[in-house]
């Protein structure tokens, strides 16, 4: 009996759960959003509103007053409104004194006023602790419950206190707070929303460039010569031809490209012996997309596998294959199998294979939700060994495939390399470089700076 009693007891809440009323001005598409999330979560929510009105809209267990009504029930309250409107809150400064006022404003342009809107939002409201957050929450994502719960929410405002008071309402809602320090940064936090893409424009451009150069250049080699000098039109070669030639040369340029910034990295780290000095900032910018550059040679990869699976369905394959059955026949002789040959197409495919496998496993081990769940040493070990790996068997793969060729003078259309022969230029020598910074002596030193040694510390007595 007593052992149940104390159970019980043990089980009552010794604290209170109650949460504190929070006023929301505005009862738009993002008051009502967050309105409904604060419900849920257990806070009392008073609108604002220019109409006390109740609409169906509204979350119904939410109370709808005037402005200067709401904000007295409330500590906290949230400015879901458009800062174009904001000087409507000069007249209510009384009744906002000392009271945390959220901004959660957006722009439709970058820097599209000199200050941002939180900072404004302080300037009209000198008596009020302005707190910038949820802006890059959307309206939806509130409503269709579709945030995950690791969700940043942005935070900044100069009173910590009030700060702290947000960042607790953002945690009761299932999200994490992230602290960008004063209202400074709010302009930098404004403009979160209106970036497009930005970790994938250099990627993306750097492809298309090079997908357009290197296209343009077979067009030239593989159609414009072939009709030039044997008279024969290949120009159906445009479908499926050149982008399957294209696209392997994409992926492992591309592929090379997410290690060679690792390579530089490397390399200035031992000329300068240390760590401590900022590399460039193109190097910077270049290893911060290294993850996009990787997904794009995926996609390009996996463009490859798809264009040679679709091969033998193809006419013209069809009609060589067949020419070289009549041939045989009309001349009544045998093609003996060459065992080289054989050799060097299933070489050529394996490597192709286990390579692509490779590069699957890499792509999953970036998405957020599986990174997330390695260590810090998993994530290495896939992503710097098991991509090296990659690295090393895409190279063959296309080394194989160019096999005897690479001497053969035919190869050279217009003293031009092929393709598969340019393709390879950028990894071979991040590989050559690789295999010399993993020699013990560059090895060890560059280990020894990058856990902080020093050739020449700057603070040594
Ligand atoms: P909205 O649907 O247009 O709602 C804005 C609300 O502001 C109106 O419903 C109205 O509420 C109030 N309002 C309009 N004109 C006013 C005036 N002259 N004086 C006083 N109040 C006025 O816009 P929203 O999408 O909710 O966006 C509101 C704010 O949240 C914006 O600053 C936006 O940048 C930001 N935001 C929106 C989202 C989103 O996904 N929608 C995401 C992040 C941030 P009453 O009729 O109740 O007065």
């Amino acid at each position: 009996m007593n052992k149940n009693s104390s159970n019980t007891m043990a089980l009552t809440p010794t604290t209170s759960n109650k949460r504190e009323t929070v006023c929301i001005f505005g009862t738009g598409d993002f008051g009502r959003a967050l309105g409904h999330k604060m419900i849920q979560s257990g806070y009392p929510v008073v609108y604002g509103s220019r109409s006390t009105q109740i609409s169906n809209l509204i979350p119904k267990d939410a109370e709808v007053l005037s402005h200067a009504e709401a904000a007295q029930k409330a500590a906290v309250i949230i400015i879901a409104i458009q800062r174009q409107h904001y000087n409507f809150l000069t007249p209510l400064a009384e009744v906002l004194h000392g009271k945390v006022l959220v901004d959660i404003s957006n722009n439709l342009k970058l820097n599209q006023y000199p200050e941002s809107n939180a900072e404004y939002l302080a300037q009209l409201l000198p008596g009020s602790k302005v707190v910038k957050a949820f802006n890059t929450v959307s309206a939806w994502a509130l409503q269709s419950g579709t945030l995950d719960a690791s969700r940043q929410v942005f935070v900044c405002g100069d009173d910590v206190e009030a700060k702290q008071m947000v960042m607790d309402i953002v945690r009761a809602l299932g999200l994490t707070p992230l602290d960008k320090g004063s209202l400074l940064a709010a302009q930098e936090i404004e403009n979160y929303p209106l970036q497009l893409f930005p970790m994938w424009k250099f990627p993306m451009f750097l492809s298309l460039g090079l997908t357009a150069f290197f296209f343009v250049y077979c067009v030239v080699l593989d159609i414009i010569y072939t009709y030039i000098y044997e008279n024969n039109n290949l120009s159906f070669f445009i479908a499926i031809t050149i982008p399957n030639r294209v696209c392997p040369v994409m992926a492992l340029i591309l592929l090379a490209l997410v290690y060679l910034p690792g390579i530089f990295a490397a390399i200035i780290q031992l000329y300068r012996g240390t760590k401590y000095r900022r590399f460039p900032d193109w190097l910077d910018r270049w290893m911060l997309c290294r993850k996009q550059l990787g997904l794009i040679a995926l996609a390009f990869a996996s463009l490859h596998v798809v264009f040679t699976l679709v091969s033998p369905l193809r006419a013209f394959v069809r009609w060589r294959t067949n020419r070289g059955i009549i041939s045989q026949a009309l001349n009544n002789e045998t093609e003996p199998l060459d065992h080289t040959n054989a050799w060097l197409s299933d070489s050529y495919l394996a490597l192709g294979i286990l390579g692509y496998f490779l590069f699957v496993l890499l792509g999953i081990t970036s998405l957020p939700s599986v990174s997330n769940n390695v260590n810090w040493r998993e994530f290495r070990f896939v992503q710097s060994k098991l991509g090296y790996l990659a690295l090393i068997l895409c190279t063959a793969h296309t080394m194989v495939y160019g096999g005897r060729w690479f001497l053969n003078p035919s190869a050279y259309k217009w003293y031009l390399p092929d393709i598969y022969m340019l393709s390879l230029i950028i990894p071979c020598a991040v590989l050559v470089v690789k295999f010399v910074l993993v020699f013990p002596c560059v090895d060890k030193p560059l280990t020894r700076i990058r856990q902080g040694w020093e050739r020449n510390p700057k603070y040594s007595e």
